[in-house]
């Protein structure tokens, strides 16, 4: 590893990274490695972004919104050593349990060893054809998302028809390609990309799902799951190993613009006016607000800023969290499945009607995905209460009427729908804290608080590279593919893309 360097005493740095979610640490520290002079400046008085904590039920801290790591990059982990700063997680991956509409429970995967106990797999010989009919996308894909430059770079799609075919497909039908029974085909469907806009009846969900998969593949040594201390120990590692490497982090730090001169990067502008010198920044914001916001339209292609304008980025996941006096009791699955994510599942056509209804504005039957912190690790309780965080998909991200009265109104929705499964529910509810998708725009700074920083589809499949049209400027979250997910390879490739152009400007 590259010896400790002092910050820069000049204030004068190579690299500016905006924003500290985990991307752009991970980003940081491997810039850092390669003995860059790099600075980290992060808007909030915490870092991590979409995984930090916050205490939506007072007493308590959770992760602000993503719960489960299920995607972390295990080369990420092994390359900045990250369980040197104490993270580790604490149990093998569970498969996810579906709860479906008519009580039945199913859980998801080709490993019937990671089902709970008393839980059915869904059809596992049909999702085992599944899954190796998809191999050959997912192994190039891979390639490609571990490589900088995207896929005109590489050049290396499999099976280029096929994959267009399933790029304008509904996910309901590939699933149905391999998957015979009804039940398991819902069940392995409501598992399918999470926070995007298309039902799995919808053409380009196929491609979405392919895209997790994907990205959940390169979490290879089992590092599902969420770490003992929960999200926040990786936020704490990364931050350590940004720092030991030589990367200076600082909190409370907005940055406001971009500067740009004689049409390159050279440097930022904070709130408040400080000005940092820098030949590069690397932004974990996503590209509309980057090139928008912080650069401005008048260093833009007039072609450029209308593609950004349009792009679809409002958010559609919010998020719960209940206090409990204890732990429910489900019908159908005991406490083994309450380990692993629960999801509560609408069938596919009723997905597609919910999000019809979000995009009016209205509060449908969301799906939900239980995540439950009260077991051994999980250490994020409230004391004598066990926390269980819900996350509700297919929500508006304006209510119609707002959301001061659209939060009872999805409270409501989602206490019923969890004691359908599990009656006593709503009896053990000591504390509820809710956060809407508008919320969590303005909280992160992201448009639309989007979980994948926008919506995954074709267009971004192709052009999502850290690159973007501003000489010395480039983007190293969730808007660089693989797009969003807690797995660091947004900040890796951005890393790789800016030490390649480093080395052929010397
Ligand atoms: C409700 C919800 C639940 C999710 N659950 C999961 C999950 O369980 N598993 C999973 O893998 N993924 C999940 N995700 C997705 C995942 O959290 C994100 O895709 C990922 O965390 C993005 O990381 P990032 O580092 O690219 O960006 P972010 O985490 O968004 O970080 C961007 C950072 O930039 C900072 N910033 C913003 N503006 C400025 C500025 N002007 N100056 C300086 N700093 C600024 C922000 O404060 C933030 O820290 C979820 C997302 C949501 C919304």
């Amino acid at each position: 590893m590259a010896a400790k360097l002092l910050p820069s005493p000049d204030g004068i740095y190579d690299v500016v990274i905006v924003g500290g979610g985990h991307n752009g640490l991970v980003c940081g520290a491997l810039l850092a490695q390669a003995r860059m002079r790099v600075l980290v400046l992060e808007a909030r008085d915490e870092f991590g972004g979409m995984i930090g904590e916050t205490s939506l039920v007072p007493g308590s801290r959770t992760p602000a919104m993503a719960p489960c790591l299920s995607a972390l990059s295990a080369d990420i982990v092994k390359a900045l050593r990250l369980h040197r700063f104490g993270l580790k997680f604490a149990a093998q991956p569970m498969a996810p349990t579906v709860l479906l509409g008519d009580g039945r429970a199913l859980a998801v995967t080709a490993d019937p060893r990671q089902a709970a106990p008393e839980v059915t797999v869904a059809d596992q010989p049909g999702y085992q054809r599944l899954l190796t009919r998809m191999k050959p996308h997912i192994t190039a894909l891979r390639t490609i998302f571990e490589s900088p430059g995207g896929v005109f770079s590489q050049g290396r799609i499999a099976q280029p028809v096929d994959l267009t075919r399933i790029g304008l497909m509904p996910l309901t039908e590939l699933i149905a390609e391999a998957v015979e029974s009804e039940a398991a085909r819902a069940a392995i469907a409501a598992d399918a990309c999470p926070g995007i806009a298309i039902a799995p009846t919808q053409p380009g969900s196929a491609l979405a799902w392919t895209l997790w998969q994907t990205m959940k593949s390169n979490a290879r040594e089992a590092l599902a799951g969420v770490p003992i201390g929960g999200p926040m120990a990786l936020v704490r590692a990364l931050e350590q190993a940004a720092q030991e490497r030589g990367a200076v982090l600082r909190r409370n730090a907005k940055v406001a613009r971009v500067v740009v001169e004689y049409d390159r990067v050279v440097g930022v502008e904070l709130e408040g006016g400080e000005r940092v010198i820098a030949r590069i920044v690397a932004s974990s914001l996503d590209r509309a607000t980057t090139l928008l916001s912080l650069v401005g339209p008048r260093h833009l292609d007039i072609g450029e800023v209308s593609d950004l304008r349009r792009a679809p980025t409002a958010g559609n996941v919010a998020r719960l969290t209940f206090a409990l006096s204890r732990t429910p009791r489900f019908k159908m699955v005991t406490d083994p499945a309450l380990k692993g994510r629960i999801l509560i599942a609408p069938s596919p056509a009723e997905r597609e009607a919910n999000l019809a209804a979000a995009a009016a504005g209205r509060i449908a039957t969301p799906m939900l995905e239980l995540i439950s912190h009260g077991d051994p690790g999980g250490d994020v309780d409230a004391p004598g209460a066990r926390m269980v965080t819900v996350l509700a998909h297919d929500v508006p991200f304006e209510a119609a009427g707002g959301w001061a009265k659209g939060k009872e109104e999805l409270i409501t929705r989602v206490t019923q729908t969890i004691a359908m499964h599990a009656p006593d529910f709503p009896s053990l509810i000591e504390s509820i804290g809710l956060a809407t998708p508008d919320e969590m725009a303005r909280d992160t700074g992201i448009a639309g608080g989007h979980w994948h920083h926008g919506e995954p589809d074709l267009t971004r499949l192709l052009a999502a590279t850290p690159g973007t049209s501003v000489p010395g400027l480039y983007i190293c979250g969730a808007d660089a593919l693989p797009l969003g997910g807690v797995s660091g390879l947004a900040g890796r490739n951005a890393a790789r893309m800016i030490l390649a152009v480093e080395k052929a400007r010397r």
